[in-house]
């Protein structure tokens, strides 16, 4: 660490005196980029039934609000809390997967503030200090950097706690005369899990949190799709400066965009010589806004939850669940760079996406045209989706019906153009087989009508016969009008050979 970076250190700690993150242990270099960013994520277990601490019903979304609250959630007086097994098995699940150590003895604090949409006026949540331990520490996510380089972005830990409920207003915030608040959510599990302040750019920052967003969709615990089920807290600093945060980010997207717009304010306030202050920001879409200067974590006057045990993660358990483990998207890249040959750009396509990963295997289970489904699937499958915004699970298109093209393609029986002719229709739910019966598109194979559609399109097009003898690609031409003859059904090997033979020209010329 050079001189200036253990004087900036100094300098943070003397101006927190106890701070959150134990930075001191961290390596802080800048010496890549000049900027540090580090990430904290919160994630909802919204695939779990119930609540963290309570058996209230956690699939809270479009019911009334407060209909699912109990004496516990609302932290009444004389509840007592108990910690949902099912919680610890998911975040036992993504401490395996991403090679974190998971603690002995863990148990929980409280994190005391007051703010109306959590009413026990604490958050039950673990702590790194105080003698607690986090879930887990340790342990990496690894990203694909612009060069194609792999780089692991080190975790620092991860932990459980419960989210508050949510405030609304009529219109907006601050014109409305009221706030009403929804307890639904309150109660319901997070998992925050705690980068190293080891990315250099905000674009490792995006691919951090869309890799971790894969990997939570590959164990199943959460379903990040919902909207405010990840939300992520950017902390970014400049060499020789102090650390901002941006609260509450909620796409990946925006995770980028947020980034580099903070950075920018840094700059411009560095270059008029003006200070950056420790301070925590909120992100609109178009630029940050202050929201607080950073509390001070005595403010919090964490304690360990006196009602709730301590529990630790039996080797039995950690051993059960590492072996319930789904094949995890790193391994899955190399299987299907090795089982199928496929390009790494291929592979990481399929992969990244659950969806898509799982079609295929479908696919491939059902038919051994490999190179066919590979290609199909990321080039014109995907193509499709892309252009029309659509994911794999919005359109309806099966692994079944995409696998009959396929078929269809490969004993011949339509022609390629065909084939990426009906595409659009097969994705939106026709069934191939039936389709091309019904719209007469089998493939024209037939020597003999194939002659003589050839022969008039000869006849019809005599200049162009004369302009192949000075320019052998001008055959291509010929082709091109048979298959707006043909409507795209013509066997092009077999009308390349009836054209060749019958204006004797060498196709080894093309
Ligand atoms: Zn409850
Ligand atoms: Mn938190």
């Amino acid at each position: 660490m050079s001189k200036a970076q253990s004087q900036q250190n100094t300098k943070n700690k003397n101006e927190e005196n106890s701070s959150q993150e134990t930075e001191e242990d961290w390596e802080l270099d800048y010496s890549k980029t000049g900027m540090i960013i580090g990430l904290e994520i919160h994630c909802q277990l919204n695939t779990l039934k119930t609540k963290l601490f309570c058996g209230c019903d956690a699939a809270y979304r479009n019911d009334k609000p407060n209909t699912h609250t109990c004496e516990i959630c609302m932290g009444l007086p004389g509840t007592l809390p108990v910690t949902n097994k099912s919680a610890v098995e998911s975040a036992t699940k993504l401490a395996l997967s991403i090679h974190s150590d998971i603690h002995d003895n863990q148990f929980f604090f409280r994190k005391n503030y007051y703010y109306p949409d959590m009413s026990r006026n604490y958050q039950i949540t673990q702590y790194n200090r105080g003698g607690g331990v986090p879930f887990a520490s340790g342990g990496h996510i690894k990203i694909k950097l612009k060069d194609g380089k792999e780089k692991k972005i080190p975790i620092d830990r991860m932990h459980l706690e419960d989210d508050p409920g949510k405030l609304s207003h009529e219109g907006s915030l601050a014109q409305s005369p009221y706030t009403l608040v929804d307890y639904n959510r309150c109660g319901t599990t997070l998992i925050e899990l705690v980068t190293k302040p080891q990315m250099y750019n905000p674009k490792e920052a995006r691919e951090f949190c869309k890799k971790y967003k894969t990997i939570l969709s590959y164990i199943g615990i959460s379903d990040t799709a919902k909207d405010g089920a990840f939300r992520v807290d950017a902390n970014v600093s400049l060499e020789g400066y102090n650390r901002v945060e941006i609260k509450n980010i909620g796409s990946v997207k925006e995770v980028e965009k947020a980034l580099k717009a903070e950075i920018f304010r840094q700059k411009q306030l560095i270059k008029n010589g003006k200070k950056i202050y420790r301070e925590t920001r909120a992100w609109d879409g178009e630029r940050t806004i202050l929201l607080r200067t950073k509390e001070q974590e005595d403010d919090y006057r964490y304690f360990p939850e006196p009602d709730l045990v301590p529990f630790t993660v039996t080797e039995s358990t950690i051993q059960r669940i590492e072996k319930e483990l789904p094949e995890l998207p790193d391994e899955k890249l190399k299987r299907y760079q090795e089982e199928f040959e496929m390009g790494e750009y291929d592979a990481e396509v399929l992969v990244n996406n659950k969806e898509s990963a799982d079609f295929f295997e479908k696919c491939v289970s059902m038919s051994d045209h490999h190179g066919d489904i590979i290609n199909w699937l990321i080039n014109d499958v995907q193509g499709y989706l892309n252009e029309h915004n659509q994911t794999l699970k919005e359109v309806k298109l099966t692994p079944e019906t995409f696998v009959e093209l396929i078929e269809l393609l490969n004993d011949q029986t339509i022609s390629t153009k065909i084939a990426k002719k009906i595409l659009p229709e097969v994705i939106q739910g026709k069934k191939p087989k039936k389709y091309v019966k019904e719209q007469n598109l089998t493939k024209i194979s037939d020597v003999d009508t194939l002659e003589s559609t050839c022969e008039e399109i000869l006849e019809e097009n005599k200049g162009l016969v004369k302009a192949i003898e000075k320019n052998p690609n001008a055959f291509n031409a010929l082709i091109g009008k048979l298959m707006k003859k043909t409507r795209g059904k013509a066997d092009v090997n077999l009308a390349k050979k009836i054209f060749a033979e019958k204006i004797a020209f060498d196709l080894s010329q093309l």
